[in-house]
């Protein structure tokens, strides 16, 4: 096969290997699972059961990838976090790219039945991909602050959004216009106000994210946290991710 005269075409292929020394974060995102929720009656604001499957898909491709030492996730995203240093498959791009966001969406459907005992899947979900190079452990950290950022606006809004149609009888276009411009100390005021809901209660998966890491003694271990990643603490505790 090699040395046929069609070998030839091999060298239309581009080079797509990623810079070296810079550590490498692979983002994948659930294909319009804004339809995908709905139509698998995922409760609102939060399915938990759909939050632990994205984590169990999470935690297999941080088994299958050792060079992962850090994944974050929400909603129906993942960032995975690969060592500065890692070889994988020579970092060609694409080669990472399609084999982390493949494994995660066959993880995913394989899991399904666990999590969804009574909800057959109705149709195939997909998830899409990125990968950002970063040069040093402050655009790092500021990544993972960036999105644990996002958690938090988001879930604010969707439970404040959520609390005004489930309880306080509003249409979703209602709920809209009342929340357009409303700063976050008004939704939390409206939540305690109107709903008798203390945001500071809510579960920590639901704030913060999850948060996966690599247990750094036993390689094969992947620990899930809902923590604070945006100060210092976590990473004080574990210097090798950024390593
Ligand atoms: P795109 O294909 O552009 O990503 P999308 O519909 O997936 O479109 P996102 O911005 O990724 O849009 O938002 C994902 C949506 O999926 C959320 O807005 C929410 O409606 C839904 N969703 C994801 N996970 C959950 C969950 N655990 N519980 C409830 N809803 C969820
Ligand atoms: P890589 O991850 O590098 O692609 P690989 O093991 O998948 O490694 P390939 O060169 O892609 O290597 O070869 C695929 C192999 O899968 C074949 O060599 C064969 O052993 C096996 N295989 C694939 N399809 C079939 C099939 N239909 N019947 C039997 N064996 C198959
Ligand atoms: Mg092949
Ligand atoms: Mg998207
Ligand atoms: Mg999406
Ligand atoms: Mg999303
Ligand atoms: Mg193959």
């Amino acid at each position: 096969m090699a040395n046929s005269k069609y070998a030839y075409v091999r060298n239309y292929e581009l080079s797509d290997s990623l810079l070296p020394g810079c550590f490498l974060v692979c983002r994948l995102d659930g294909h319009s699972f804004h339809k995908f929720s709905e139509e698998h009656g995922f409760a609102k604001p939060n399915d938990k059961r759909a939050l632990e499957l994205m984590d169990r898909a999470a935690m297999d491709v941080m088994t299958e990838y050792k060079d992962i030492v850090l994944a974050f996730g929400e909603s129906d995203e993942f960032s995975f976090l690969l060592r500065r240093s890692t070889d994988l498959y020579n970092r060609r791009q694409a080669k990472i790219l399609t084999a982390l966001t493949s494994y995660f969406t066959s993880c995913y459907v394989f899991h399904w039945s666990k999590y969804f005992p009574d909800t057959p899947m109705r149709y195939p979900p997909s998830f899409d991909g990125r990968i950002v190079l970063y040069p040093d452990e402050r655009s790092v950290r500021d990544y993972f602050a960036w999105r644990q950022v996002d958690t938090h606006i988001n879930n604010l809004y969707n439970t404040v959004f959520w609390a005004l149609v489930q309880q306080g009888g509003k249409t979703t276009a209602e709920a809209h216009a009342t929340l357009s411009g409303t700063a976050s100390a008004a939704k939390h005021e409206m939540l305690f106000q109107q709903f008798n809901i203390n945001y500071n209660d809510i579960s920590a998966r639901y704030k913060r994210g999850s948060v996966l890491v690599q247990v750094k003694k036993a390689r094969t271990m992947v620990e899930v946290l809902h923590c604070d990643i945006i100060r210092d603490e976590f990473w004080k505790a574990r210097s090798y991710v950024l390593a």
